[in-house]
C-alpha cells in the first residue's frame, strides 16, 4: 500500500489524481488533503476517501468542515491556513505528496514534503520556476524522489528512462499553441475572458489555461525542464502540436528521438507519477489513430508570444531572482485580467515590463524568494491596479 497526500484535492490536479485513486483503493490509500474554499467537495472527498488529515484555507472553514464531519466515527485531523498544508505534506504515514496547489501558495507545503523526506508529485510549475536551484538541491540532499506530473515534463521523465541525462542532445516540448494560435496577431489584444478560459484541449485550472493562451505556460515548462532534467537552455526548444498527441520528445546523441504519446489526458502523467515505476490503468482513452490521420508540427511565432520568448532570456539571466519577477508579474496580470480589469494583450505587456523596471535581489533561502515574490506582487499591483 502507497500512502498519499494531496496539496489542492479539490483542484483540477487534485480531483484528477482522486480519479486514479479510486481504481487503484487496494494499493493506493489517501492520507491526507489539502484544499482551499471548495468546502462542499472537500466534505465529499473526506467521506469517500477517508483522510487521517484535512486542511483548507481559512479557520472558519475548517470550523465547519469539523462540524459537518461530526457523525463520523473516525474524524481526521483538521488544520488550516499554510501550516494546515504543511501538517498534510509531512503526516508521518505518508509515502508520496502529490503537489498540485496553483501558484505560489504550493510553495512552502512542497518544500515541507521533501524536508519531511517524502517523495513529491510535482504539478506546482511555481516550485521550480520561483525556487528551481534551492528546490533541486533540497531534493537532492534528502535522497527523495522527485516525479514530474506536468504532462510534458512527465513525457521527457518517461522518454529518459534507461537513459543518461548527459546523452541528451536535445529536449523538444510540444505545445497545443492554446486557443489562438491561429489568431491574427491584430485581433489577440481584445480577447475575452471566456474565449481565454476555452481550452481546445487540455481540462484545467483558470490560472494555466490563460497562461496556455499567452504560450506563458510553455515558458514557465522551459525554465521547469532546465531544472528538471540539468540540461542547458541551448538544448531545450519548443515546437506547436495542435492535436496534443505527442506530450514531448527527447533526442539523443546519436540522433535518436524518444517521444511519448497519448491522449491529452492529465490521469496518465498523474497514474505514472502515482505508480512508479510501474504503469497502472489511468482511465484515459485509447488513441484513435486513424481517425487521426495526421499530427502536425510548427515553430511558434514568438512576436505573437513574446511571454514565451522571455522565457529564455530569463534562463540566460544570471541573476535567479529574474525569474521570480518573471512569474509574479504574470500572477498578478492574469488575476487583473480573469477580474476583465485588462485586455488579453496588457497581460504580456505588464510581465516584460516588470522585466525591465523590477530590480533583482539576493536569493539564499525560502524566505528570500517568498519576501521578493510578495514585493514584486504589490510593485506590480500598484503600477497597474490604480
Ligand atoms: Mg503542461
Amino acid at each position: 500500500m502507497k500512502n498519499i497526500a494531496i496539496l489542492g484535492s479539490t483542484g483540477s490536479i487534485g480531483v484528477q489524481t482522486l480519479d486514479v485513486i479510486r481504481l487503484h483503493k487496494n494499493t493506493l490509500k489517501v492520507v491526507g488533503l489539502a484544499a482551499g474554499e471548495k468546502l462542499d467537495l472537500l466534505e465529499r472527498q473526506v467521506r469517500e476517501f477517508e483522510p487521517a488529515v484535512v486542511s483548507c484555507s481559512t479557520q472558519v472553514i475548517a470550523a465547519t468542515l469539523e462540524q459537518r464531519l461530526s457523525d463520523l466515527i473516525q474524524r481526521p485531523h483538521i488544520g488550516y491556513g499554510i501550516d494546515g498544508a504543511q501538517l498534510v505534506a509531512t503526516w508521518g504515514s505518508c509515502d508520496l505528496v502529490v503537489g498540485g496547489l496553483p501558484g505560489s501558495v504550493g510553495l512552502r507545503p512542497t518544500f515541507a514534503a521533501v524536508d519531511a523526506g517524502k517523495d513529491v508529485a510535482l504539478a506546482t510549475k511555481e516550485v521550480l520556476v520561483m525556487a528551481g536551484d534551492l528546490f533541486m538541491h533540497a531534493v537532492a540532499s534528502k535522497g527523495v524522489r522527485l516525479l514530474p506530473v506536468d504532462s510534458e515534463q512527465s513525457a521527457i521523465f518517461q522518454c529518459i528512462q534507461g537513459n543518461k541525462s548527459e546523452g541528451i542532445r536535445r529536449i523538444i516540448l510540444t505545445a497545443s499553441g492554446g486557443p489562438f494560435r491561429d489568431t491574427p496577431m491584430q485581433e489577440m489584444h481584445s480577447i475575452s475572458v471566456e474565449q481565454a478560459l476555452d481550452h481546445p484541449r487540455w481540462k484545467m485550472g483558470p490560472k494555466v489555461t490563460i497562461d496556455s493562451a499567452t504560450l506563458m505556460n510553455k515558458g514557465l515548462e522551459v525554465i521547469e525542464a532546465r531544472w528538471l532534467f540539468e540540461v542547458p537552455v541551448s538544448r531545450i526548444e519548443v515546437l506547436l502540436h495542435p492535436e496534443s498527441i505527442v506530450h514531448s520528445m527527447v533526442e539523443f546523441d546519436d540522433g535518436a528521438i524518444m517521444a511519448q504519446l497519448g491522449a491529452p489526458d492529465m490521469r496518465i502523467p498523474i497514474s505514472y507519477a502515482l505508480a512508479y515505476p510501474d504503469r497502472i490503468a489511468s482511465g484515459s482513452a485509447a488513441v484513435d489513430f486513424p481517425r487521426l490521420g495526421r499530427l502536425t508540427f510548427h515553430e511558434p511565432d514568438t512576436n505573437k508570444f513574446p511571454l514565451l520568448a522571455a522565457a529564455y532570456d530569463i534562463l540566460r539571466d544570471p541573476d535567479p531572482s529574474s525569474s521570480i519577477v518573471f512569474n509574479a508579474a504574470d500572477e498578478v496580470a492574469v488575476d487583473l485580467f480573469l477580474r476583465k480589469r485588462i485586455p488579453f494583450g496588457e497581460i504580456s505587456n505588464i510581465v516584460l515590463d516588470a522585466m525591465q523596471r523590477v530590480p533583482g535581489a539576493s536569493i539564499r533561502s525560502l524566505d528570500d524568494v517568498e519576501a521578493f515574490h510578495q514585493e514584486v506582487v504589490r510593485i506590480v499591483k500598484a503600477q497597474h491596479e490604480a
